[in-house]
């Protein structure tokens, strides 16, 4: 691919003692190694070279002393063109030592070698100098300077041709994997680059500074340009938007060239056309000074032939685009997205951070608007996403409401991402006002896979959904362990559950007047293998949000209803059991039915059981809530409120429900001696009244704390200074010696 030597050139050599290839401007060097153990030899060598040019090219000295010396300088310096080298040294062979290392230690392969010996007794065998790929082999007297230079200049071009040959073989290798890797989800962008490394080859560049860029032609973003492929220190840009580039050199040429749809040489750069009529692609390569003729022509029939190949690849490509687009947004998606992560974490993303954007009750727009809408308001969010983000992150769509966006950390802020909620989106006739939660996880501190980063931006948005303070959460490792804990004790509790392992205590309730028990609340207890419970407050929310609950629950109301009738049948016939309930137990289909059904078959007087529930449960859905009390109240069951007092924003839901008792927060009873700190407990007695509803304190301790509570009107209690929650064997006892 590169002109062969031109013997013309060897001959006018010869000839003219003064003879150089010496231009005006030259570009590059060439490196030479001269070893010999012979100062003079140094200079002398020098001084003949010292104005010869060689394709252009100044030539650079190295010297060394002794082959020892050669080839610890080699070890460092694998950019050496030539080496000039005396086989007679420290030793008869020394040379031949050093060649012998170069070639099978060093592995040096492209680097030139030229022997030189003062005597003709040292010639070395002719299998040497073909085994070892010497050049050339001359007595010091046969170099004349013209000889010198002639023999210089041969191995210095055979030095170019060989580099060339091996990065075309190293750009040829990428594009033939390309080929073969077709369907393989990389393959466009493994073509892309091993274009680039060929083309740069081709005319004798580093592949560096050079970049491949495509229109998209799906229809959606007809202006987009994408960076398909990159080699050098344009790397980090591949799959990115052309715009990201910060070089308006390259935006304009590139953008000139697919354009134009022909190739640009100018003095500072090249940019070339690929491909067909409709997916056009461009190449950029910053050469710093123009492209000869020769190199052209050879550019020009590499094109012609990889435009087949470009036009096979992106043929494919959007074959394969169906699987990797999301088709309501055009953006990329789950999968797409996963590739992206993987690719940005690996190019080296110091500062990038990937983030999931979840749109905070998108239900609802579904189900209210109808589906048609919701689409609308994706497309638009996704729209603005683009247009505020478009340039400096990369943007698709996870789930059905979850989108994601990866670019800098300084960019993708918490307070931008909220900026863009500010104003109301248009999603057919109407202007729909959303909000939204992000996770965050900056990806020099996550893993190397594509679909672990997903996990951990996950991770963090579901912490974020969870926190009432905030709508965003970044990710750490520390919730990762804590969600692996969280998740196996899961599993043990499942298997627990499942093995008939819980168990159901019940805490008596008193009334202050006749300091009996009236009845109690049943609390579930899960002892462990060693002795001890693992604490309600832990596991419970896991069942909940796990949704065992359901399960458990509906375990806790039949238990709680044999106990019942037990009860009835030692002759304890008005004690009732307080049941608590939580929210998963609510939206599961048939709850209502299943605690009727319950009650029915254990023929316990359904006013004996009575059901807490907390104020977070009736705000978290009050509608489902409301109308499923309603519905067990008119059955005869009781209904008390959990905690109450800890958030009074369910005040105006108050009245709607249908209540038999409020339950005071331990908290306020443990407030109740300290100055002002009776208020709210008072309060909340008065308001009992007022709606004419049964009180009772729950977390009496002290005697303190009843009097105080006595002298409120309050007469019903439970807590530790009567009795802590015991196993029904105990509860038993407790109630029989009371009787006496
Ligand atoms: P809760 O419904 O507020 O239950 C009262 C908690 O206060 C119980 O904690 C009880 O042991 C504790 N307690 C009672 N008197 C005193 C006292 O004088 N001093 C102190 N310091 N604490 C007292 P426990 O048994 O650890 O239960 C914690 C929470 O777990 C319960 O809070 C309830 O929300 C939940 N839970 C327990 N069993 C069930 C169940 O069967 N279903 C559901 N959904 N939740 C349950
Ligand atoms: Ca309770
Ligand atoms: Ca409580």
């Amino acid at each position: 691919m590169v002109p062969e030597a031109n013997p013309d050139d060897f001959l006018f050599l010869a000839d003219d003692e003064d003879a150089s290839e010496a231009t005006d401007h030259t570009v590059g060097e060439w490196q030479l190694l001269i070893v010999d153990d012979d100062e003079e030899i140094h200079t002398v060598t020098k001084l003949a070279l010292s104005d010869v040019v060689v394709e252009g090219r100044k030539l650079v000295f190295h010297h060394a002393y002794s082959g020892k010396e050669a080839v610890q300088f080699l070890r460092n310096h694998d950019n050496i063109a030539l080496v000039l080298l005396d086989v007679v040294m420290e030793t008869d062979d020394a040379g031949l030592k050093v060649v012998e290392q170069i070639r099978d230690e060093l592995k040096l392969e492209d680097t030139r070698i030229i022997l030189r010996t003062g005597q003709p007794g040292y010639a070395p065998e002719e299998s040497v100098i073909k085994e070892y790929d010497i050049n050339d082999y001359k007595t010091k007297t046969e170099l004349t300077r013209s000889k010198l230079v002639t023999t210089i200049i041969a191995s210095i071009r055979s030095y170019q041709q060989i580099r060339t040959i091996n990065q075309n073989r190293i750009g040829l290798q990428k594009i033939i994997n390309a080929g073969a890797n077709l369907l393989e989800q990389h393959s466009l962008h493994e073509f892309s680059e091993g274009v680039v490394t060929q083309i740069a080859s081709l005319i004798g560049l580093d592949a560096e500074g050079v970049l491949c860029a495509q229109i998209e032609d799906d229809g959606s973003n007809a202006d987009s340009i994408y960076v398909l492929g990159a080699a050098g220190h344009y790397a980090p840009f591949i799959k990115c938007r052309l715009e990201r580039i910060d070089n308006k050199r390259i935006i304009h040429q590139i953008n000139d060239c697919l354009r134009s749809k022909r190739n640009i040489f100018t003095e500072k750069d090249t940019t070339l056309y690929l491909g067909a009529e409709h997916h056009g692609a461009a190449v950029y390569l910053e050469t710093n000074r123009a492209i000869e003729d020769f190199d052209r022509q050879l550019i020009e029939v590499f094109l012609s032939n990889i435009s087949v190949g470009y036009e096979n690849v992106t043929l494919f490509q959007q074959l394969r685009h169906a699987a990797y687009i999301d088709p309501l947004t055009k953006t990329p998606n789950r999968n797409e997205f996963t590739c992206l992560l993987a690719d940005t974490r690996q190019l080296g993303a110091q500062d990038s951070v990937a983030v999931l954007i979840d749109i905070n009750h998108f239900s609802d727009v579904n189900d209210g608007l109808g589906q048609e809408v919701g689409n609308e308001l994706l497309i638009a969010i996704t729209q603005r996403l683009v247009q505020e983000f478009g340039n400096d992150a990369q943007i698709g769509r996870i789930g059905a409401d979850v989108f994601g966006m990866i670019g800098s950390e300084q960019v993708l802020t918490p307070q931008a991402l909220d900026a863009l909620f500010l104003e109301p989106f248009q999603a057919s006739e109407h202007s729909l006002q959303v909000d939204a939660t992000y996770g965050f996880c900056r990806l020099s501190e996550s893993s190397e896979q594509g679909l672990t980063i997903l996990k951990h931006v996950y991770i963090a948005l579901n912490r974020a959904k969870k926190n009432i303070s905030r709508n965003y959460e970044f990710y750490q490792q520390q919730m990762e362990d804590e969600t692996a804990e969280r998740l196996a004790l899961l599993r043990t509790l499942r298997q627990d559950f499942a093995q008939d392992r819980l168990q159901l205590w019940f805490q008596p309730q008193i009334c202050l007047k006749s300091r009996k028990a009236i009845g109690m609340e049943a609390l579930l207890r899960w002892p462990q293998q060693g002795g001890g419970f693992v604490s309600p407050a832990v596991f419970i929310p896991l069942a909940e949000y796990s949704g065992l609950i359901v399960e458990i629950g509906a375990w806790v109301l039949q238990q709680a209803c044999m106990q019942l009738k037990e009860l009835e049948r030692m002759g304890f016939k008005e004690l009732r059991i307080a049941v608590n309930v939580s929210m998963p137990q609510f939206r599961s289909p048939h709850f209502v039915e299943s605690v009727i059904n319950c009650v029915t078959e254990y023929q316990v007087k359904p006013e004996l059981l009575e059901l807490e529930i907390t104020e977070s449960v009736v705000m978290d859905d009050p509608k489902v809530v409301i109308s499923a009390l309603k519905e067990l109240q008119s059955f005869g069951i009781k209904v008390a409120i959990d905690d109450f007092g800890i958030g009074f924003s369910s005040l105006s839901y108050l009245q709607q429900l249908p209540l038999d008792r409020i339950k005071i927060d331990r908290a306020f009873v443990n407030d109740i001696e300290k100055p002002n700190g009776a208020a709210i407990a008072e309060t909340i007695v008065n308001l009992g009244k007022r709606l004419g509803l049964h009180t009772i304190a729950e977390g009496v301790e002290t005697v303190a704390q009843e009097r105080v509570i006595l002298a409120m009107g309050c007469d019903e209690v439970q807590g530790f200074l009567y009795a802590k929650p015991m196993a029904k064997d105990e509860l038993v006892a407790f109630i029989k010696q009371q009787k006496k």
